[in-house]
């Protein structure tokens, strides 16, 4: 079958490559892919600077949904033909603190598909029978190839933080965790800011599209002085930060009320200065958000079978496997907001 394979570390090596297909082993199940997403951390694999463990060769890819192929020995409660997606965990160590109190999403030794295992860019990929979920009837394959991007928005937007109907809640970074994170605060009840850039301005229109109260471009206008007007001179109540900008983190310990909630769920790319006093003073509740676990999954798909999260929407192009390179320069360019690949033979 025919794969997309980062084959050694560093900046680029990544190439469309025949490789065998693989065969389930026990308590395994073989997914045909019929939608893979592609990630931002797709392009930090391709570039050599993620700081998660990859062991190349390895086929890329962790977003997708698929059909049941085969199963391994010992699967139950799982059938071939299956609608299913699938975590990205494949390996937890399952005796750590983390993992023994159900929090498997930051164990230390936490190894992912399409970083150190085999992963979904391929007609076919291997994943734990524990890992699986099924999809939704109502559900297709490319909105259920987003069920990973939007399991993290739950874990981040409804397990680790409170959010009120009501509550003015500032979300930077319109990319399509902070798109799916919008589409939660509304599902809460919340009164949804969004900010962006003036490069944004595509993504901007869809966070309106996708019910923003305010979008707000921070390079002509002034965040504080809006938040300040929407909560009567309060702050907002709760900020959530999905884009990894340093002036974004600085906005958002400015703009948060105080007694207030404020989540980091983008990750920087490296250290920078922040006026960390302000927690204390505002006696901020900070919390990070990082992956998702089952939970969450669950969460997820039920939000997207009742429609009251839509998935599909973000897709702006549907690519064929073997056109993976220019995928990831929409993706890299911001020319769309996500990009789905489709397997070939
Ligand atoms: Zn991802
Ligand atoms: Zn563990």
């Amino acid at each position: 079958m025919k794969a997309v394979v980062k084959y050694a570390p560093g900046e680029g090596n990544v190439e469309l490559r025949e490789v065998e297909e693989p065969r389930p082993g026990p308590h395994q199940v073989k997914v045909e892919v019929k939608a893979a997403g592609v990630c931002g951390s797709d392009i930090h694999i391709y570039h050599g600077d993620i700081k998660l463990p990859v062991r190349p060769p390895v086929i890329m890819g962790h977003e997708f949904a698929g059909v049941i192929a085969e199963l391994g020995e010992g699967v139950q409660g799982l059938q071939v033909g299956d609608r299913v997606t699938c975590e990205t965990a494949a390996y937890v160590c399952g005796e750590c603190l983390q993992c023994r109190t159900g929090s498997y999403n930051i164990c230390p030794h936490k190894k992912l598909i399409g970083y150190f295992f085999d992963g979904c860019f391929a007609r076919y990929c291997l994943v734990g029978e524990e890992r699986v979920h099924l999809l939704p009837d109502n559900v297709d394959f490319v909105a259920g190839a987003l069920s990973e991007p939007l399991a993290c928005c739950v874990h981040a937007l409804l397990e680790l933080t409170c959010i009120s109907a009501g509550d003015v809640v500032v979300i930077t970074g319109p990319g399509s965790i902070g798109l799916l994170c919008l589409q939660l605060v509304k599902a809460e009840g919340g009164y949804a800011i969004v900010c962006g850039t003036s490069q944004d301005g595509d993504r901007l229109e869809m966070a309106r599209c996708l019910g923003a109260d305010v979008t707000v471009n921070v390079e002509a206008q002034d965040v504080s002085k809006l938040v300040e007007e929407v909560t009567d001179l309060q702050g907002a109540d709760v900020f959530v930060e999905c884009s990894g900008a340093p002036a974004a983190a600085r906005l958002g310990l400015d703009v948060t009320r105080r007694g207030g909630q404020y989540i980091q769920v983008g990750l920087f790319s490296g250290p920078f200065e922040l006026d960390f006093g302000l927690i204390a003073y505002k006696e901020l509740k900070v919390t990070g958000s990082l992956g998702q676990k089952w939970t969450a999954w669950r969460r997820g798909l039920t939000l997207l079978g009742q429609g009251k999260v839509d998935t599909k929407s973000l897709v702006t192009h549907v690519l064929p496997l073997t056109r993976w390179r220019e995928a990831f320069q929409i993706f890299e360019e911001k020319k769309g907001l996500k990009v789905v690949l489709q397997p070939v033979d």
